[in-house]
């Protein structure tokens, strides 16, 4: 999944590619993919886009004041053509969800792999008319976010677990199950620890972690093209995906925790004092 470096990295790509460029038409393949219904994708047609934004893991794109907007969720991927076939795409298994062709023929693709579809597209007139974009929490490269910001989101948030805390979208914009592996790695900390039970030298850490994963990751990716940043965001993760490899900071065994449909790595030595962290799924299965 696409999380804030990897969306940023897109946005700039968008930016550069489509500002000032006039949308001659779109193509909807996965009708469900479109959320909103008071304006038509055909509203777009014709309209200049005026800049591209980033929210969270949202793209919103300024078509002459009216947004398209999409989250490209957790198999969602966006692929940039010079040159757009001009005959229109077929309907069928193609994983080809919206087509948005430019007047100069260029243009991009949302695409979705698998069967689940959670991939949104909405178009609207307003921003806070996109329910997910309204309840974002603030942004983590926003200079507003700082060590006191984040003092304030982890005392609210109790004794919730930080990997939860860090993936809540309603908390904090644009970190995902990926990037929080990383964060929680980079900071020396369990996944599994209460929100609010850091001394003060682990909130520094963390905090820390925070600006130096995603800002490292986005200098890695902002810049290159669309195509390529899937391959680059594997590369840099260092915990994340990394099971049974040997940790880069101490050489132990990168280790896992598994839940129904995802899981998250650790370091036990860096992490969790030397313990492993109880396998929910496995655990259940001895029982
Ligand atoms: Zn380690």
């Amino acid at each position: 999944m696409p999380e804030l470096p990897e969306v940023e990295a897109l946005r700039s790509f968008l930016d550069q590619h489509l500002t000032g460029a006039t949308i001659a038409r779109t193509e909807l393949l996965a009708f469900s993919a479109l959320k909103t219904f008071q304006l038509p994708l055909s509203a777009l047609h014709g309209g200049e886009v005026a800049e591209v934004k980033r929210f969270g893991k949202f793209i919103a794109i300024d078509v002459s004041g009216t947004w398209l907007v999409f989250h490209l969720a957790r198999a969602g991927w966006l692929t940039w053509k010079d040159a757009m076939p001009t005959k229109p795409a077929r309907p069928g298994r193609s994983p080809l969800s919206l087509r948005v062709v430019l007047d100069d023929g260029s243009g991009f693709d949302l695409t979705e792999m698998g069967t689940q579809r959670k991939l949104a597209v909405y178009v609207v007139g307003e921003l806070s008319e996109v329910p997910g974009v309204v309840t974002l929490g603030p942004d983590p490269l926003a200079d507003a976010f700082d060590s006191d910001a984040l003092a304030t989101i982890l005392a609210k948030a109790g004794r919730s677990q930080l990997k939860g805390v860090l993936r809540d979208q309603r908390v904090i914009a644009g970190i995902g199950n990926a990037y929080s592996d990383e964060i929680l790695h980079a900071a020396k900390l369990s996944p599994f620890k209460p929100a609010n039970g850091l001394s003060a030298e682990e909130h520094e850490r963390l905090f820390a972690a925070i600006k130096n994963e995603l800002g490292d990751a986005i200098s890695r990716s902002v810049g290159r093209a669309a195509k390529e940043l899937k391959g680059e965001k594997k590369i840099g993760l260092r915990v994340h995906g990394r099971t049974g490899e040997p940790c880069d900071v101490c050489g132990t065994t990168i280790a896992e925790v598994s839940f129904a449909d995802s899981s998250l790595q650790y370091c036990p030595t860096c992490q969790t004092g030397g313990k492993a962290l109880a396998d929910r799924r496995l655990s259940k299965l001895l029982k």
